[in-house]
């Protein structure tokens, strides 16, 4: 069996954490390395005790959710409630990181930002971590291959679709066939 890389096993993990964000607008996780041991964890949510945008609706001001903490940041406080020191650290994050939680980055001395997506790329952000030697490297999480069942149901639908009169239906079997095919690369 093949071994998974480090790179692709803590990108797995931060998007493990993204799934228990509690924002509708964007779910974000973040998981910060030190030596090959994850050292800290975060995903976007609202600050402890506080009311969930899922349960509640997001607080939208100015085209932005303020309810929550970004995930960088809340892993980041996560070594600073426990202290943990962050020096020479690494942070793997799902989305490229927005100026504030790259300033808060930078200045916590992680040297190495991982991002899977990107989202809004801020360009002086990128300068900032360019300017402060920290190092940017994209690495697109490798999807899981689909389980035996899955391929079967997307075959069924796949045939369902086809005897449909819909106009829709003919993109739905394109988009469904390319999922199949990616499969059997
Ligand atoms: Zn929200
Ligand atoms: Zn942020």
């Amino acid at each position: 069996m093949e071994r998974i890389t480090w790179n692709q096993y803590f990108m797995s993990q931060s998007y493990l954490l993204k799934s228990r964000s509690t924002c509708q607008r964007l779910a974000v996780g973040a998981v910060i390395v030190r030596d090959k041991r994850m050292i800290a964890g975060g995903y976007n949510g609202s600050v402890s005790g506080g009311v969930h945008c899922i349960d509640e609706g997001c607080y939208v001001v100015d085209g932005h959710c303020v309810r929550t903490i970004h995930a960088e940041m809340n892993a980041l406080l996560q070594c600073s409630k426990f202290g943990v020191a962050t020096e020479g650290a690494e942070i793997y994050v799902t989305h490229f990181p927005c100026l504030h939680c790259t300033k808060a980055i930078i200045q916590a001395g992680v040297n190495a930002v991982y991002y899977s997506e990107d989202y809004k790329n801020d360009p002086y952000a990128i300068e900032l971590m360019q300017q402060s030697g920290v190092r940017m490297q994209k690495v697109p999480v490798e999807k899981e291959p689909l389980q035996h069942e899955q391929q079967l149901l997307i075959r069924q639908m796949i045939e369902k679709l086809e005897s449909s009169d819909d106009p829709e239906a003919e993109q739905l079997v394109h988009e469904a066939s390319q999922l199949l095919r990616m499969e059997n690369r």
